[in-house]
């Protein structure tokens, strides 16, 4: 099974996809590629970082399960298609943005998408300024942000609020599991 938690930047997505890996087993979190730079102090291993040919090349090459360019950066960003194929080992999950949650949704029509919101704006501005990104790039992506949000109930199966990364997490990896359990049923 695929599935896709997404949602707006500064909404402690990838925090709370941490602690989901801890509590289920059995699933592969996909590493995405990127055209942006490595942040300062961030994991050298949070995406595959790479050039724009390349990951043009990629593209061309049909390497990718989605990609998108992220509005407002121009950055290119995207999941690459897993090498024993979708679903043959184990499930996967995808921490995206939403126009890639879309496409996923798209051509596997069964993925499960999660969208993940804050519990306040003030708390998702927070979190975007602690990352260290500037003035006018927190406020680029609250405005991409709120747009997020509104396509991302439409196509969300589960909205998850934020409030707590142990309760949200809790909850989150509770969905994941109710869907086996169908799988093993059916
Ligand atoms: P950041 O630059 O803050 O790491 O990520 C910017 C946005 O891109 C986030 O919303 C993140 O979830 C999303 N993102 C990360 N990897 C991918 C990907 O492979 N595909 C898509 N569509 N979005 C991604």
């Amino acid at each position: 099974m695929i599935f896709v938690v997404c949602g707006p930047g500064g909404v402690g997505k990838g925090t709370l996809v941490k602690r989901v890996l801890e509590l289920v087993g059995d699933v592969t979190l996909s590493r995405s590629w990127t055209t942006r730079s490595p942040r300062h102090g961030e994991d050298p291993g949070a995406y595959v970082f790479v050039g724009r040919e390349d990951f043009e090349a990629k593209v061309r090459a049909g390497g990718f399960l989605e990609w998108t360019e992220f509005p407002g950066t121009g950055h290119l960003y995207g999941t690459p298609l897993p090498d024993s194929g979708v679903g043959e080992r184990g499930d996967l999950l995808l921490e995206i943005e939403l126009d890639g949650a879309r496409q996923v949704r798209r051509d596997h029509p069964d993925a499960v998408v999660i969208l993940v919101v804050a519990p306040s704006i003030s708390v998702q501005e927070e979190r975007l300024r602690g990352r260290g990104d500037d003035e006018q790039a927190v406020a680029r992506r609250l405005e991409v942000g709120r747009f997020e949000e509104k396509l991302g109930r439409q196509l969300a199966d589960h909205v998850v609020v934020n409030d707590d990364v142990e309760r949200a997490a809790g909850e989150l990896a509770g969905i994941i599991e109710s869907y086996r359990k169908r799988m093993e049923t059916t």
